[in-house]
């Protein structure tokens, strides 16, 4: 079940990664985009001073143009902080300037955001693309998984973030065979076996602390540690105490794996499934699952999928879960005919870019006057409005697991478990 909230946070991660990604994407002629970063506690009227205080230096600018389009970006940042007593809770991130659109079109753009978490930085800064760092450090997660798994012969480590799994690197040991040589004493060649086991734990301690506590701010992000491999190896290896004792103390659990190589990784998480059960990765792999394991169905059971097919199913009622793809970069246009009654809907896609204003919506079928623009609104949004009606669950299911990505590449991101069958 998804409680409402969770539902939020993921809508609003999502919307503030699209927000990104779009003024990643502006860019000025000249040194012309003003980023300006306000911490909660600054004083309104010292960003304003400053900001005054750089208009006058906009004498100093060469290029007429340039100089015109820093002021105008001033003035409208200006104009803007007016209704500011105080910055909000969390401070605000300010990006503002004459930004070059399709074709050889420049619009003063202006874009407030509200930061997820607080803003601890005061910046002012001109130049020809937005300084966006300071932001996309908070769409990294929150919180982070060790993984080790490990046998005798080799082991392998690597990191869980949010839905990602990443492969950091492997070791192998010297640790001799069962076998022994002929020859060899078996009470002497069981004590050196003894020795070069000891010797690989050590090391694999060494270098799990070393990789571990490496993790920035490791104190207040990093969850937990999941161990892999066969047993008794993984069990004696926590028991051995080889581990910095800060990361001894986050190991989460033992859990049997058969690979110890790369793709140990994923085998761990999934072995690891219960005791992750809070995390939206498992979440919204068991959405993934269900959808595929009614897919192969007779007349795919209740999974339904494709834009057409999930509005036929949405305006039943026949909805249980609808699942949305993060990726989804798409808008539902409202039309409508400049002089007559006449009115469409249309999906576009829209790649990072492009706006609106760059499609051409055509003329009328019924009396070809040109059609125009009535609404834009995010395909996600829409849908899940649509879903609300019909109390259906929504679940965005990002792309950097290989169920997500195949709901994106295979199903063109629209997808659902139905309620019971419809035929469409
Ligand atoms: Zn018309």
């Amino acid at each position: 079940m998804t409680e409402p909230g969770e539902m939020d946070d993921a809508r609003k991660r999502y919307e503030f990664k699209k927000t990104l990604e779009k003024l990643e994407a502006q860019e000025g002629d000249g040194t012309e985009l003003i980023t300006l970063y306000i911490p909660p506690d600054k004083q309104i009227y010292d960003v304003t001073n400053q900001l005054k205080d750089e208009y006058g230096q906009c004498a100093n600018i060469k290029s007429k143009q340039t100089r015109t389009n820093v002021q105008s970006a001033i003035s409208s940042i200006l104009s803007r902080l007016k209704y500011y007593k105080h910055p909000p809770a969390k401070g605000m991130a300010v990006f503002c300037g004459t930004v070059k659109l399709y074709g050889d079109r420049t619009d003063l753009q202006c874009t407030v955001i509200e930061p997820p978490e607080p803003l601890n930085l005061y910046m002012y800064r001109c130049s020809s693309k937005f300084e966006l760092e300071p932001l996309r450090q908070m769409l990294e997660e929150k919180y982070v998984y060790g993984l080790l798994v490990l046998d005798r012969r080799e082991a392998y480590w690597g990191f869980l973030r949010g839905n990602r799994i990443e492969p950091i690197g492997g070791s192998t040991s010297t640790v001799p065979g069962k076998m022994r040589k002929g020859g060899q004493s078996a009470a002497r060649f069981g004590r050196l076996r003894e020795i070069a086991i000891n010797e690989f734990y050590t090391k694999v301690g060494e270098r799990s602390s070393a990789i571990f506590l490496a993790e920035k701010n490791f104190f207040e992000r990093f969850k937990g540690l999941l161990i892999g491999g066969p047993s008794p190896t993984k069990e004696e290896f926590e028991a051995g105490n080889y581990l910095h004792h800060e990361v001894q103390k986050k190991v989460i659990g033992l859990f049997d794996v058969a690979y110890t190589n790369e793709d140990g990784l994923p085998e761990l998480v999934d072995a690891a499934k219960d005791a992750l059960s809070g995390m939206e990765v498992v979440k919204e792999k068991s959405f993934m699952e269900r959808f595929l394991k009614e897919l192969v169905k007779d007349n795919n059971g209740l999974a339904a999928y494709g834009e057409e097919s999930i509005r036929k199913n949405l305006e039943l009622g026949a909805v249980d879960t609808l699942l949305l793809s993060a990726n989804l970069r798409k808008s539902r246009l409202k039309i409508k005919c400049q002089s007559c009654d006449y009115t469409e809907e249309r999906t576009v896609s829209m790649p990072v870019g492009k706006t609106v204003r760059d499609i051409e919506l055509g003329t009328c079928p019924k009396c070809t006057a040109p059609l125009v623009l009535d609404e834009e609104i995010d395909i996600i949004d829409e849908l899940a409005k649509l879903a609300d009606l019909s109390s259906a669950k929504v679940e965005l299911i990002s792309d950097d697991f290989e169920e997500g990505s195949i709901l994106f590449s295979a199903f063109g991101g629209i997808a659902a478990i139905l309620r019971y069958r419809t035929g469409y």
